[in-house]
């Protein structure tokens, strides 16, 4: 469902050019929980951005879902968007809004009536098990209830991919644990197809199937996460 054939991504700077991912072939499918692991710097972030075009690549192409991402008109483009959720860190919520407005977001965009939108929000919080945050702002949130409202926003058009950007990196271990725990039942129930950076090997071990390993912009290592761990 996701293909990435000879990926670069090639920055220009006052320094010269920083090659942050090169030549990398990657093919996600339907269902995988993907991990993408490697040093800070290794080109981790840079790499999945490609997949909704966060970061243009600047050689090879991009396919999602048997469109190539490079040849979409922008309002096609902004429809693919849709279907590829993302979460990040540190959360990029809306401190503003409400938990239902900060979810309610991005159906606005979508142009959903103001009932459709309410059944919407109600619906994606009881998924994340947040029914009771329906009113609350962000600064009440403790961080793992923050990144499950991410979650409910990433989910709101019904993608079938989900892009983490270290998204428990920021939370303790007990609390990597339940979001963890959430996003498994959320490729289950859903099918939804996950991909994963992380520098911690645990969140691994504990929730993917594959795994690609980067070092210095290219992948050195991809596979099923249990033959890749049990190696020589
Ligand atoms: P990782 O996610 O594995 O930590 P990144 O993808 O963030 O790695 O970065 C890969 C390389 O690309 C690093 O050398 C980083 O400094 C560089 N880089 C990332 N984004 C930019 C940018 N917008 N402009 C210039 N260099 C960048
Ligand atoms: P924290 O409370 O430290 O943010 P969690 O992310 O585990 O940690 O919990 C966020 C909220 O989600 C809590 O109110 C908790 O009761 C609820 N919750 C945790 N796991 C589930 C689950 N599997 N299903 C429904 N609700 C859950």
């Amino acid at each position: 469902m996701i293909t990435l054939k000879d990926v670069g991504v090639a920055f220009k700077g006052t320094q010269g050019t920083i090659n942050a991912v090169e030549k990398v072939n990657l093919s996600i499918d339907k269902g995988d929980v993907y991990g993408i692991v490697g040093y800070s710097g290794a080109g981790k972030s840079t790499l999945v951005r490609t997949i909704n075009l966060l970061q243009r690549p600047t050689k090879g192409s991009v396919w999602v879902n048997g469109q190539n991402m490079l040849a979409l008109s922008p309002k096609e483009l902004r429809n693919a968007r849709k279907k590829v959720g993302m979460i990040f860190q540190h959360f990029n919520l809306m401190d503003s809004r409400t938990v239902a407005g900060n979810i309610a977001y991005p159906l606005r965009k979508s142009g959903l009536s103001k009932t459709a939108i309410k059944e919407k929000v109600v619906e994606l919080l009881e998924l994340v098990g947040l029914s009771d945050k329906y009113d609350a702002f962000p600064s009440q949130l403790s961080g793992g209830q923050k990144q499950r409202v991410a979650i409910a926003r990433a989910l709101a058009n019904d993608p079938d991919v989900l892009l983490c950007d270290e998204a428990t990196s920021a939370l303790d271990p007990k609390t990597t644990l339940s979001i963890l725990e959430l996003l498994k039942e959320l490729n289950k129930r859903l099918a939804l197809t996950i991909v994963i950076i992380t520098h911690e090997m645990q969140v691994v071990k504990e929730i993917c199937n594959k795994v690609a390993v980067m070092e210095n912009g290219h992948v050195v290592e991809n596979g099923d996460v249990v033959s890749i761990f049990t190696q020589p």
